[in-house]
């Protein structure tokens, strides 16, 4: 039976991606030998390793401008501390629109002063905040594109005075930015790029070694720039399927056109939340992510009607997150609109049942 994966993460991957990563474990490059088992310092992975970079910059429309991409390992949650170990001086600026945003102000707040901008803590997280400000005499500013477990995403992005740093783990390569106002980018791959294990960091050179503290190498952008992003033995699998699914984007057009893929099932699947009188969405209106849509049954009664059918279409992954509850249907790049159009029926179908 086809599968409609609505995981939030590690998440839906596309399948002749998931194909050629399968060949590439038996045999690599047409060498009779498996991508796991060859040095990282060979050509082909080096040169995996070089694409990878490339490709990370050139769909973001960064190359040229002084950036460099690493692929790094400990995830996301690795990039709360070292963002702060590597350009926390005196204190920083962050806008709390999560569990992870508030995560990354936690890890920062080891090495100084942080200061919130800006919290929708208040609210369970169901909006962003607006209309802050951001102190000049700060090192950087720090926010969160993509809610992953409240489904709210920022839709604008403030003129930041300092360097602006955003972690967009769950909603990189999914829509146009102007991606030069940022100075650091970082995403864990398993929300829109590839398996877990490695984590795409983009960062601008010239905002680094500007600390006085010592860095240990491992967690110093610095040296894994000058090294080329081999410091030490890369995660090579996650690498090589980011870069398969990356060159996939570019062949589908880029980012500019998975956009509007993005865009058509969004607008199905909160239009479906919006009119349905079943349904309520839990996230502000305006500031709704087409990512991740969360939403609930107003009447708890018809959860398990609804969850067999659920099931009963090949739908998985849709449970909420334990802090917000009810479903979140998580439409990642690889998602195609028709697994959209199945949910939807689904709901629109208890709709005539109820
Ligand atoms: C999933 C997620 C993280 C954590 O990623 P790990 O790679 O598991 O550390 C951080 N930020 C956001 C926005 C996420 O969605």
């Amino acid at each position: 039976m086809q599968k409609h994966n609505f995981s939030a993460g590690p998440c839906v991957l596309p399948k002749e991606v998931l194909q050629k990563a399968s060949e590439s474990v038996l045999n690599f490059n047409n060498d009779n030998l498996s991508l796991l088992e060859i040095s990282h310092r060979s050509k082909p992975f080096v040169d995996v390793m070089e694409n990878a970079r490339a490709l990370a910059l050139e769909l973001l429309g960064l190359e040229g401008k002084g950036y460099k991409a690493l692929f790094l390992q400990g995830g996301a949650s690795m990039q709360f501390l070292m963002v702060a170990q590597n350009l926390l001086e005196k204190r920083a600026a962050y806008l709390n629109t999560g569990t992870w945003a508030n995560n990354a102000v936690k890890e920062a707040r080891i090495f100084d002063d942080i200061l919130e901008v800006a919290s929708s803590k208040d609210a369970n997280y169901n909006y962003i905040p607006k209309g802050y400000d951001i102190p000049e005499d700060h090192d950087y500013f720090h926010c969160t594109s993509n809610n992953t477990i409240f489904g709210t995403q920022m839709k604008t992005f403030p003129n930041s005075p300092i360097p602006m740093v955003c972690d967009m783990s769950s909603d990189i390569f999914s829509r146009s930015l102007d991606f030069s106002q940022f100075d650091l980018i970082y995403a864990g791959a398993q929300k829109n790029m590839g398996p877990a294990g490695t984590t795409l960091v983009v960062v601008k050179e010239d905002i680094l070694g500007k600390v006085s503290r010592k860095i240990p190498s491992m967690l110093d952008y610095k040296v894994h720039i000058g090294k080329g992003s081999m410091f030490n033995t890369p995660p090579v699998f996650p690498i090589y399927v980011s870069m398969l699914t990356m060159q996939w984007l570019k062949d589908l057009g880029g980012i500019a056109a998975i956009e509007k893929e993005n865009e058509k099932k969004a607008r199905l699947i909160y239009s479906e939340i919006d009119l349905n009188p079943l349904f309520k969405g839990f996230a502000a209106k305006e500031d709704r992510s087409d990512m991740n849509a969360t939403f609930s049954l107003i009447n708890d009664d018809l959860k398990e009607t609804f969850e067999t059918m659920v099931q009963e279409a090949g739908i998985n992954g849709l449970n909420g997150h334990r802090s917000v509850g009810g479903y979140r249907a998580s439409m990642y790049n690889a998602l195609t609109l028709d697994s959209v159009k199945v949910l939807v029926e689904v709901m629109s179908e208890l709709e005539h049942k109820a």
